[in-house]
């Protein structure tokens, strides 16, 4: 399937092909983090940590199996159109979430870098990341209010 010129500028979300929504992820693997939900209501709060599925490569911010994934970690997501409205729990720099929220790409997108690398180099994956399997308490790894993702 093919790629229409600057696709995301100008087709919805639900409107766009297989290939075209795939391209959306930047693979910064930030969705790939753990999430802390504290209170109820309208004190309800979504808290992001350093902490990372344990199949996730913290270097490179990818998975390291992609095909099984959903076998090895149950809670896994896949980002469907039929999820879309859930996707306010996405990091706020995540191509699906900016679209949803009708907000542009960010000039360090690869889709408009052309670069896969421009991710990396804009600094956009979680820094000092520790795998899930590696944490005691997950408090020590909840990132701050500067550190949101
Ligand atoms: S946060 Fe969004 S852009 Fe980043 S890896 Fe996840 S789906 Fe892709």
């Amino acid at each position: 399937m093919q790629l229409e010129p600057d696709f995301w500028r100008h087709k919805n979300l639900l409107d766009m092909n297989d290939a075209e929504w795939e391209a959306l992820c930047d693979g910064c693997g930030k969705c790939c983090y753990r999430k802390y939900i504290d209170g109820e209501g309208k004190y309800e709060r979504l808290y992001y940590t350093r902490i990372a599925c344990n199949l996730l490569d913290l270097e490179t911010g990818k998975c390291g199996n992609y095909l099984k994934r959903f076998e090895l970690e149950e809670d896994c997501t896949k980002l469907t159109k039929d999820n879309l409205p859930e996707f306010s729990w996405l990091p706020a720099t995540c191509a699906y979430r900016l679209l949803y929220e009708g907000k542009p790409l960010p000039s360090w997108h690869p889709l408009i870098s052309g670069d896969p690398e421009s991710v990396r180099k804009a600094d956009i994956l979680i820094r000092h990341g520790i795998h899930e399997r590696d944490v005691i308490d997950w408090f020590d790894f909840i990132l701050d209010e500067d550190n949101e993702v």
